[in-house]
């Protein structure tokens, strides 16, 4: 790691005991990345952390490195080979975190200090945490899972001059125990690990995965090798930055044939782990295009700078949350809305919601002592507000120069054209819009109003071949990551039971036979705000009226009418949790090892995974949208 040496003044570097009760003796909130000796501590982040102690350059927020296999207190993280960040506060841990997830581990930086802050200025309760790496399995409590699990490694950002591939350990050699060998390995050939992730394809996704091979003989061997048992997906660039990674890889990996690879290339990986040209170990993709498919079918949430235009623009824009608050959203949004769409900014996420006092409370979490804090808090309940995620360049600083000074009055006077002044409602103190302080806030923000969230989406049996391809790509293109997909024929008692409310209802008869009809591609979706977002994508249940108010939605196109409406979506937070429940399973009732048998896609670790936020934030009250 030629990097390391330059990171000595960002992250306390810990190898033995002493050094660790050292760092955990130290006032604040200290984010430790613990490591193992043969992978070295994550790299990916550093230039996050880098940014987070610039901007925030608080006292209070300390960076560390240890390494797991000299540090007996870490003894239960040895052999991991997933990035783990622990955080303590006052030397308790008070959050863990699995996975170089970039924008979650910002989150949860910016959250945990803020909490440890008021533990040390406000005397408050610290919330420990134990993590289930310490701890023996069956003393694990429900509470503990949920919110220690995280989400999976996944939105990490390539660096724009980077070029990558995507690279598979393929089942025969994890079956063989080779896995953390081969990592090794390419690790020392200079390649550079952006991502990682375990994972069991199923069979329905190795078809789709190897879509360009079905007409040859292969195929079917091919398919079902690939779905056989747990495979390492690796997006890889090189340290040296080459200009083509692809190529070096497939270089390194030798010939599609292992007897050829044996006698041509004898130092390669397939030559070294392969036994046959169906089971050769290793995949690479083909060429700089498919990397970016494989890319995006295996880490939907990547960023990358090749692919479309939009996602390169993406990739400079920054987010920033604004609020339309009661008053005015009522009144101005059209107009507001288009001095925001004037001045370069897309909407890329939007929700209308009336909050509660607590959740004011929570989100104005440094304000409540202040003296305008019962107006506002007023100001703030009084009906629905509008919360939107902007992006554009200097997202930030750009909506805050828009809004105008905070003080109404001011406003009025230094800058009568700011939103502010345009749209202060008569001599009431309070602003009407609010804008994020820095980006640091922004990501708090954001995930406050657009938590991340599980769906359960279903394509019915209704939709023909073409429809589901199409209803996947465009669940792609927006962004979801596809967390399981399964394609499952119905028992009439688990349909019965999924659409238990509406037992009562006239049609509940044909619902549950057109159900059971057909096998249904179940899913669970997650995303931001994912349960609204993917029933705006369904658009209403009557494609007639879909066809009237969303005539863009899945069901104004493909539906043929009310009861054969091609897609499901669960309508709650609550209900998604019922429904994922009923067709997968509950994820707490399984134990580590079962779960690799199965033969699901799962992300690598666990599907409840955002309870974590949720719990830090309180949940929203997101009921019924439908
Ligand atoms: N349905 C129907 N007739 C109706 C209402 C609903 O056949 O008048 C069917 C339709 O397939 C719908 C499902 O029942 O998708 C569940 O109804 P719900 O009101 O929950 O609609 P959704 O949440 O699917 O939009
Ligand atoms: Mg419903």
């Amino acid at each position: 790691m030629t990097a390391k040496k330059k990171e000595v003044t960002l992250q306390v570097s810990v190898i033995n005991q002493e050094q660790w009760e050292e760092v955990l003796a130290t006032k604040g909130l200290t984010v430790v990345d613990v490591y193992q000796h043969w992978c070295g501590p994550c790299r990916a982040v550093l230039s996050l952390l880098r940014k987070i102690k610039n901007e925030l350059g608080d006292d209070l927020l300390h960076f560390a490195t240890a390494e797991a296999d000299s540090i007996d207190a870490l003894e239960k993280y040895r052999g991991k080979c997933e990035p783990t960040f622990l955080f303590y506060g006052g030397g308790e841990l008070v959050a863990v975190l699995r996975g170089a997830n970039a924008p979650l581990l910002q989150r949860m930086i910016v959250e945990e200090l803020s909490k440890e802050k008021l533990v040390l200025e406000e005397g408050g309760e610290r919330k420990v945490v134990v993590d289930n790496g310490l701890m023996d399995e069956e003393k694990i409590s429900q509470e503990d899972v949920t919110h220690l699990h995280s989400e999976d490694g996944e939105n990490i950002i390539v660096p724009a001059s980077k070029s990558y591939t995507v690279a598979i350990i393929k089942p025969d050699a994890v079956a063989h125990g080779k896995a953390s060998e081969i990592i090794m390995k390419i690790q020392d050939a200079g390649f550079e690990i952006l991502a990682q992730d375990e994972w069991t394809l199923t069979e329905v996704q190795a078809r789709e995965f190897y879509q360009h091979k079905d007409t040859e003989a292969c195929f079917e061997d091919l398919v079902q090798f690939m779905s056989s048992g747990p495979s390492h997906i690796l997006v890889l660039s090189q340290l040296e930055d080459s200009a083509n990674v692809v190529q070096a890889w497939l270089d390194f990996i030798g010939p599609t044939n292992t007897d050829e690879a044996k006698r041509e290339k004898p130092a390669s990986l397939r030559a070294q782990y392969g036994t046959q040209t169906l089971f050769n170990a290793l995949h690479g993709s083909e060429d700089s295009d498919r990397a970016s498919r494989e890319l995006a079918f295996f880490f939907p949430n990547f960023s990358t700078p090749s692919g479309t235009e939009q996602d390169v623009e993406e990739e400079h824009a920054e987010r920033t949350l604004a609020l339309i608050r009661p008053d005015v959203a009522r009144e101005n949004r059209e107009e507001i809305l288009a001095q925001i769409n004037k001045s370069g900014f897309q909407v890329c996420l939007q929700r209308e919601t009336v909050l509660t006092e607590e959740q004011v409370r929570h989100f104005y979490l440094h304000h409540v002592d202040e003296d305008h804090f019962p107006a506002l808090l007023q100001s703030m309940t009084r009906g629905p507000l509008l919360a939107l995620v902007l992006t554009r360049e200097h997202a930030v600083q750009h909506w805050k120069d828009m809004l105008g000074p905070a003080d109404v009055r001011r406003a009025k006077e230094e800058n009568p054209e700011c939103l502010r002044a345009q749209f202060a409602v008569g001599d009431h103190p309070v602003n009407q819009l609010h804008g994020s302080e820095s980006t640091m806030e922004a990501s708090r923000e954001i995930s406050f109003f657009f938590p991340v969230q599980q769906t359960l989406a279903a394509i019915k049996p209704d939709a023909t071949q073409e429809h589901k391809e199409m209803i996947l790509e465009e669940i792609r293109d927006r962004r979801f990551s596809i967390r399981r997909l399964e394609e499952k024929l119905l028992s009439r008692e688990t349909v019965e039971a999924f659409y238990k409310k509406h037992t009562d209802r006239p049609f509940f008869n044909q619902l549950v036979e057109f159900m059971c009809s057909g096998p249904c591609l179940m899913m669970v979706l997650e995303k931001e705000n994912a349960i609204e977002e993917w029933r705006a994508m369904m658009g209403p249940t009557d494609p007639d009226q879909a066809k009237i108010a969303s005539p863009n939605s899945l069901r104004a196109r493909l539906a043929s009418d009310i009861l054969h409406n091609s897609v499901h979506g669960s309508s709650s937070q609550h209900h998604s949790e019922e429904e994922i429940k009923l067709i997968f399973g509950d994820p707490s009732e399984h134990t580590e090892a079962d779960s690799s048998d199965e033969n699901t896609t799962e992300g690598p670790k666990d599907a409840s995974s955002d309870n974590h936020q949720q719990h830090l934030e309180g949940k929203h009250h997101q009921e019924e949208v439908d």
